[in-house]
């Protein structure tokens, strides 16, 4: 895990009367108050002047951080305040990444606050806020944007504290009927909120560079795992189990990444081809860079593979100048099998054009004896879904190994 990251964030507790920043300090992070209560002042003319008083929710200090101004006024605790800390960097980083309306957005506000301010302290360049955007959405906006930013200073928290599970897929080898993997889920088992899904915290990681810690994180923990779900399988004897491990835009974007996952997989002493990395074709990355990446992740031994195959951007043309190892059929392929002709027709397709190309097919979405019985016919490899486990937990797993899938869906 990236420490420097990590502790980037953090939280902060002041009792009653502390001061958490004063007028004309420089300003290098923004908070958000999660309980307590924060009395904002400045001076002017020598005078104290009591601006506003600030409560659980609210975020103070954001606005130097954004202009690299000083700050405008003096925070102190009026009972005991325990704060949440945004840096710098998650603010710009947001900022840079918005679309224009936002950004303009965000200079309004600004621009509003500065002349307010101006007019408390009764400066000569005081100018009345324009009415641009409705006072509405711009407190929406605000407020979604501030739910986004607790999350994400939770998040790192929850990274810190190892609150971030990872649950394993089985995935069954359709010829054997064994197990031959697994595909790492990360999952956050948040403290007030509960379990909070993949598709929630993995895209907020992915806005920031999150994704880069959280993805060793997961990294590192799938594959100590698949070396303890090594000595439940030996006993077995299936041969030796894979790991499958999400990679995002970001993380194939990251030189770093692939290098330190190599390295992680060095001083295990685990064989690098016994880890499938699993990619999604985005928009963001051009069909050179991710054609390189593959490459790299070859020369250090991993296997690649091409998750969501078919939604999306993907296409054939696409899969073709990809050296993939595998491919991933999405299961929005499987969910009309049952009842639809044309979709076993499409299915059939499919299946076909990607065996021309060599890869190993995996299904996923396997959720009924009908859906195993017509991707076997297909002869496709492997297959993923709640027929043959949904993702669980490692001790789970090693009761999996022992006993064997229970195919009875
Ligand atoms: P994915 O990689 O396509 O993973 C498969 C998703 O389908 C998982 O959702 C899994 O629980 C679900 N699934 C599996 N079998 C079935 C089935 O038979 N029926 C149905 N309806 N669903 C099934 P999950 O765990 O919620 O993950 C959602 C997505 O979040 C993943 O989609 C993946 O894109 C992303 N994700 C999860 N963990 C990580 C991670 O550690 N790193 C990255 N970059 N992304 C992750
Ligand atoms: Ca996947
Ligand atoms: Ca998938």
């Amino acid at each position: 895990m990236n420490d420097s990251v990590a502790s980037a964030a953090g939280s902060r507790v002041l009792q009653s009367g502390q001061t958490l920043f004063n007028e004309g300090e420089a300003a290098d992070c923004a908070y958000i108050i999660e309980s307590g209560e924060l009395t904002i002042t400045t001076h002017s003319e020598g005078e104290e002047v009591f601006l506003c008083t600030l409560r659980d929710g609210d975020i103070v200090g954001e606005m130097g951080v954004i202009d690299r101004a000083p700050r405008t006024a003096t925070a102190v605790a009026s009972a005991e305040t325990s704060l949440l800390v945004i840096t710098r960097n998650q603010l710009t980083e947001r900022i840079s990444e918005a679309d224009p309306i936002l950004k303009l957005l965000i200079k309004i506000l600004l621009d509003r606050y500065r002349s307010g301010l101006s007019s408390v302290k009764g400066e000569m360049n005081a100018r009345p806020g324009e009415e641009l955007v409705p006072a509405d959405v711009v407190a929406e906006y605000v407020s979604h944007g501030i739910d986004k930013m607790r999350l994400e200073a939770e998040l790192k928290q929850a990274l810190r504290q190892r609150q971030l599970q990872v649950f394993y897929q089985p995935l069954l080898d359709v010829d054997s009927r064994t197990v031959a993997g697994f595909e790492a889920l990360t999952r956050w088992d948040h403290p007030n909120r509960g379990a909070i899904s993949p598709g929630l915290f993995i895209t907020l990681a992915e806005e920031t560079s999150l994704i880069v810690p959280v993805g060793l994180y997961v990294f590192e923990e799938a594959c100590n795992k698949l070396m303890a779900f090594d000595e439940a399988e030996q006993q077995h004897g299936q041969g030796p189990l894979f790991m499958s491990i999400n990679v995002s835009a970001r993380q194939v974007a990251d030189p770093e990444f692939i290098v330190q996952a190599a390295s992680l997989v060095t001083n295990l002493g685990l064989d690098p081809a016994r880890i499938k990395l699993e990619i999604t074709e985005g928009l963001s990355i051009d069909i050179g860079s991710t054609i390189n990446w593959i490459n790299q992740a070859h020369d250090l031994g991993f296997k690649v593979s091409l998750d969501d195959f078919g939604t999306g951007y993907s296409s054939l043309a696409t899969l073709h100048k990809l050296p993939l190892d595998t491919a991933k059929i999405d299961q929005a392929f499987i969910r009309n099998l049952e009842h639809d002709a044309r979709s076993r027709e499409l299915l059939r397709g499919i299946v076909n054009l990607m065996r021309g190309l060599g890869v190993e097919i995996v299904v996923e979405g396997i959720e009924t004896r009908t859906h195993l019985e017509f991707i076997t016919a297909l002869d496709c490899n492997l297959a993923q879904g709640y027929l043959i486990g949904k993702p669980m937990t490692a001790s789970a797993v090693t009761e999996l190994l022992v006993e064997g899938p229970n195919l009875t869906g």
